[in-house]
């Protein structure tokens, strides 16, 4: 038998009163034909699943008493990188020692070991075999467990909804700096398209605008320049000099800044809304829909990628080799290692109290 420790929750509130540790027993030498046994190697923190466990997040986990918990309980987490510890004798696509991801959301990634069907698991390289197919790198723990969420909202919403002509077209966003934004300015490098990062100003603006510029960059102002109708001119500029157009606007921010990206695209153009971190609705001035035919229109990778898998393994596939190849880097997480001292729900609590601070790892 082998005891598997999750962080379940039963009723929806705050993290620190809701999240439990329950301990639960896996029958390890009668592994069901279609089924594998899997060791949880990382687990994040994102804000989605703070979301979920507080209630207010539109996708939930089924509540249930299939892990042995007096209430109806789900596992928190949507997000991890597993490997692979048993495997039943029908098991096509797995063997012990391969590193694998949930399928899908929900899968309740907050816990030791993971027993499931071997569908419920989408395969990844682990380092050992990008080295024999010959790759210069292998994932790490941090790029194998925030690789489906962040990374794959970064190129879906590049590629999935406008052409962009690589080395003449742009896209603008805002939250130029967050982990989405910086995995979008990397992408658009790679694919060769043109980024206007819009960021909020800072004390170290240069620092961050060096960060993004040494991340590939092709322009990144602040929102204050955004604002300002004379900088329209300068941006003009940029875009004439490639001979494009501003085509997509991805905006995380909403507000003002929405308003401020939108007015930067060009007749036609795109706004895809994926995330509301000023808290305030999508602003969009009648005039953009009515003169220049500006559409909005939202981003969720879930829905996305749950109605397609094909289209999730194969953008999984780019986001693996561009990482092996050394072209894309993670974002980093601050990494904390599950090694008993502390309690698990306790050490996902703390996280989620330190998330302020930077996304935070669970390692075990
Ligand atoms: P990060 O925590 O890495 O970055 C947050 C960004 O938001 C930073 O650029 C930060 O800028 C900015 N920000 C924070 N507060 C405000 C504010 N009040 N006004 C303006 N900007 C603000 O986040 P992620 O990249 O992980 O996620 C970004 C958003 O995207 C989140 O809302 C997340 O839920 C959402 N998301 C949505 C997905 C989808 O499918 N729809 C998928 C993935 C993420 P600063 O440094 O100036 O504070």
């Amino acid at each position: 038998m082998l005891t598997s420790q999750a962080v379940i929750f039963s009723k929806h509130g705050d993290p620190s009163e809701v999240l439990k540790n329950h301990s639960y027993e896996i029958d390890d030498s009668n592994v069901e034909s279609d089924s594998i046994i899997v060791k949880t190697l990382g687990a994040p923190i994102n804000p989605s699943d703070i979301n979920q466990v507080q209630g207010v997040y539109p996708s939930q986990p089924e509540k249930t008493t299939i892990l042995g918990t007096e209430e109806p309980s789900a596992v928190g987490g949507n997000e991890g990188l597993f490997e692979v510890l048993k495997v039943g004798s029908n098991v096509k696509n797995f063997k012990v020692g391969d590193w694998c991801i949930p399928s899908q959301v929900n899968f309740g990634t907050w816990r030791t070991h993971a027993l499931c069907k071997e569908e419920d698991m989408t395969p990844l390289p682990n380092p050992e075999q990008s080295k024999a197919n010959g790759k210069p790198n292998g994932l790490t723990i941090n790029q194998g467990a925030t690789i489906s969420i962040n990374p794959l909202t970064a190129y879906l919403m590049l590629n999935h909804y406008v052409k962009l002509q690589p080395g003449k077209d742009w896209f603008i966003q805002n939250g130029g700096n967050s982990a989405v934004g910086k995995y979008a300015i990397q992408i658009a490098k790679i694919q060769g398209y043109n980024s206007l990062s819009v960021v909020r100003n800072r004390d170290n603006l240069d620092q961050l605008v060096k960060e993004l510029k040494d991340l590939g960059a092709t322009q990144v102002i602040t929102d204050e320049d955004n604002n300002l109708k004379e900088f329209g001119a300068t941006v003009k500029s940029w875009v004439k000099d490639t001979s494009g157009e501003i085509k997509l606007a991805l905006n995380c921010v909403g507000g003002k800044s929405s308003a401020a990206v939108a007015r930067k695209l060009n007749p036609n153009g795109l706004m895809l809304t994926y995330g509301g971190m000023s808290k305030q609705p999508v602003t969009l001035p009648t005039s953009l829909h009515i003169f220049k035919n500006i559409t909005s229109a939202g981003f969720w990778v879930t829905a996305l990628t749950k109605n397609d898998f094909n289209l999730k393994r194969s953008t999984l596939d780019k986001v693996v080799q561009w990482y092996e190849e050394g072209l894309l880097k993670d974002a980093p997480s601050v990494e904390s290692k599950f090694t008993g001292e502390k309690q698990l729900n306790q050490l996902f609590i703390d996280g989620i109290e330190n998330s302020k601070n930077g996304k935070q790892l669970i390692t075990f």
